[in-house]
């Protein structure tokens, strides 16, 4: 369960929200320590959790917008391996050490 962190940029107070699910944008709590008062703004902290989990988002996504950037230089030819075994051949033509 994704785990976030806030604290409050007045006093320093910090406050721990769940959510079911993965999301940017996640309601801050009140600071625990001013109940409401006016100042004490609950920024985002990120935790090693938090960070882990964001960290993997983005490398989904990166992963998915890299795919289309390499179908896109490839002229839709993503398959390295075909590089690979072209380059394994190739080496087989050269001379034994
Ligand atoms: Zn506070």
């Amino acid at each position: 369960m994704p785990l976030y962190e806030f604290q409050c940029a007045a006093c320093g107070a910090r406050d721990e929200v769940f959510t079911r699910a993965i999301q940017e944008d996640v309601p801050a709590p009140p600071c625990p320590k001013a109940g409401g008062e006016p100042g004490h703004d609950m920024r985002r902290v990120v935790s090693s959790f938090a960070r882990h989990l964001t960290m993997a988002d983005k490398l989904a996504e990166a992963e998915a917008n890299f795919g289309k950037e390499v179908d896109a230089v490839m002229g839709g030819e993503p398959d390295v391996g075909k590089y690979a075994r072209r380059y394994e051949a190739l080496a087989k033509d050269l001379p034994p050490e």
